[in-house]
C-alpha cells in the first residue's frame, strides 16, 4: 500500500505516519517525489485497512498495490528512476530520455585489447565500456576471466577514456570487490535469482544492472529487482537479454515485448542487451534498432577489435567499424544519443 501525503505536509505529520504503520509491525518506505511525498508500507501479510491512514494530519490518499513486486512498481513509484553517474569532470543521467550506449568485450582479455575497444567504442559514440574480468561460463574449462587484474584493466579505460565502467559481479566474495573499481555492478542471466547475490548487491553503494534470467518470467524479474530495493539500492537497471526457446537460428530469443510491459510496469531503467539475445553477429545490429525505437534507456552491446581471436562471444561481437555503422543508423533513426 501507497500513503500519498498531501504536497504541504510537515515533517511531524510524516513522522506520525511512519510510527503508526511501525506500531503494526509493518516497515515504512518513505519515496520522496518531485511534488509530494508518499510513503509505501512493506512487510504486511494481508489487506491493509485505508481508514487506519486516511483520517490522519497530512495524508491525501491511500492507494492499495496490487502487485508482489512493491518498491519496484510503478504503482508506488509514479517517475521515472533516473540513475546518475560521475567520475571526474564526466557525468552521465541514464533514463532520461537519451539513449545510453554500453559496449565493449564479452571478456577483459589484456590492457591493451581492452583500451583499444574502450577508444573504439568512445568514439563511436558509448558513454559505458562493458567487459568481465569474472566470466561466468558453461564450461570450466573455458576462460575464467583475468579476475582482479581484469578489474585493475578496467581502471585504467576509465583513467584512458573517460568511459564508465559496467562489469559482472559473478558472486557474493567477488561482489566485494567488483565494487570497488566498478561505476556499474552487473548481476548474470544464471545469478538472477541468486538471492544471497541480490541482496548483498541490494546493499552496494553502486548501481546495478540486472540480467533477466533466461527463463524467467517478467514477474520473476522484477521481484528479483525487488530483492535489491528491499535492502536499500535504488539504483537498479533492468536488462532484457533474450530468452531460451525452440529457435535455432539464434543463440536466445529477444523479449522485445518485455521493454513496453517493464515500462508500464516499472520506473527502474530499461536495458536492452542485443548480442547475447542473437549470439551472432548479423542480428545485432537490426536487434538494436528494434530495441532502441522501443525506447529503452540503454543498449548494452559486445565489441572486439578481432573477434575471430576473442577468448569468448567473438561470434556474436561486433567489430568497431560495424558498432560505428550502427550508432549512425540509430542517428539515422533520431533517436536522441
Ligand atoms: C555477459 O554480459 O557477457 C554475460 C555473460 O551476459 P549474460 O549473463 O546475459 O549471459
Ligand atoms: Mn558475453
Amino acid at each position: 500500500m501507497l500513503i500519498v501525503m498531501d504536497k504541504g505536509a510537515n515533517p511531524e505529520e510524516l513522522a506520525a505516519v511512519v510510527a503508526r504503520i511501525e506500531k503494526y509491525g509493518w516497515q515504512p518506505k518513505p519515496i520522496p517525489g518531485g511534488e509530494r511525498t508518499a510513503i509505501g508500507v512493506l512487510r504486511n501479510k494481508g489487506p491493509i485497512d485505508p481508514g487506519l491512514f486516511l483520517d490522519m494530519p497530512g495524508v491525501r490518499d491511500v492507494i492499495p498495490v496490487s502487485k508482489p513486486y512493491k518498491l519496484v512498481s510503478r504503482e508506488m513509484h509514479p517517475e521515472n528512476t533516473i540513475i546518475e553517474l560521475s567520475h571526474g569532470d564526466e557525468t552521465l543521467r541514464i533514463g532520461d530520455g537519451k539513449l545510453v550506449l554500453m559496449a565493449g568485450p564479452c571478456a577483459v582479455e589484456s590492457e591493451s585489447q581492452a583500451i583499444e575497444i574502450g577508444h573504439a567504442v568512445k568514439e563511436a559514440g558509448a558513454r559505458v565500456f562493458r567487459g568481465g574480468a569474472f566470466k561466468p561460463r558453461s564450461s570450466p574449462y573455458s576462460f575464467q576471466g583475468l579476475g582482479v587484474k581484469g578489474l585493475e584493466i578496467l581502471d585504467r579505460v576509465r583513467e584512458e577514456t573517460g568511459l564508465f565502467i559496467v562489469t559482472e559481479a559473478t558472486d557474493h566474495e567477488v561482489l566485494d570487490v567488483v565494487e570497488q573499481y566498478t561505476d556499474i555492478i552487473q548481476i548474470g542471466t544464471r545469478n538472477m535469482q541468486n538471492y544471497r547475490l541480490l541482496k548483498r548487491a541490494g546493499q552496494a553503494r553502486k548501481p546495478v544492472l540486472l540480467k533477466r534470467g533466461m527463463w524467467a518470467t517478467m514477474d520473476e524479474f522484477l521481484m528479483a529487482a525487488e530483492y535489491i530495493l528491499s535492502e536499500g539500492n535504488n539504483e537498479v537497471l533492468l536488462c532484457e537479454r533474450g530468452i531460451r526457446t525452440f529457435t535455432k537460428h539464434s543463440r536466445n530469443t529477444l523479449d522485445i515485448n518485455a521493454v513496453p510491459y517493464m515500462r508500464s510496469e516499472s520506473h527502474l531503467p530499461i536495458v536492452v542487451d542485443p548480442s547475447h539475445a542473437a549470439g551472432r553477429r548479423d542480428q545485432v545490429i537490426p536487434l538494436s534498432r528494434a530495441a532502441a525505437a522501443t525506447g529503452v534507456d540503454a543498449l548494452i552491446v559486445e565489441v572486439h577489435n578481432h573477434p575471430e581471436k576473442a577468448l569468448s562471444d567473438g561470434p556474436q561481437s561486433l567489430y568497431p567499424e560495424q558498432f560505428f555503422k550502427m550508432v549512425q543508423g540509430l542517428k539515422g533513426m533520431n533517436i536522441p544519443l
